[in-house]
């Protein structure tokens, strides 16, 4: 992850227009929709002039690899539920899907977000 700088705040209609390419993806969870999420996101900060933004749940990042941007949840779970409708990441006809992976020695940090709108975090070690 590069290094954050944070110079100004995108106005509350572009922080819904993040906000919005997120919910649109989590709904529809299409390769279409995350592309597009991922294109808005980064679209919003280059106009700011800036690499980081938080909201609520989690933090959006600028990034080149590997693709134009990235979103890191705020809250970590330790289970395998979703905090927000309680459905397994892992079963075979989950909701949830990851939203960004960061890897570090040992382990990764995956950031998964669910149809029910919630977005988190969770340490997963590297088998
Ligand atoms: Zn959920």
């Amino acid at each position: 992850m590069q290094t954050a700088i944070v110079l100004d705040f995108p106005s509350a209609e572009d922080q819904q227009v993040i906000q919005a390419a997120v919910q649109t993806f989590l709904l529809t969870q299409t390769g279409r929709t995350r592309e597009l999420m991922l294109k808005t996101i980064r679209a919003v900060l280059d106009r700011y002039r800036i690499t980081k933004f938080g909201f609520a749940d989690y933090y959006v990042y600028a990034t080149y690899e590997p693709k134009w941007s990235m979103i890191r949840a705020k809250k970590t779970i330790e289970g395998q539920d979703c905090p927000g409708c309680g459905i397994s990441i892992y079963t075979f006809k989950s909701t949830v899907r990851i939203l960004g992976i960061e890897e570090f020695p040992k382990k990764h940090f995956v950031t998964y977000g669910c149809k029910c709108g919630a977005v988190f975090g969770k340490w997963e070690l590297y088998l």
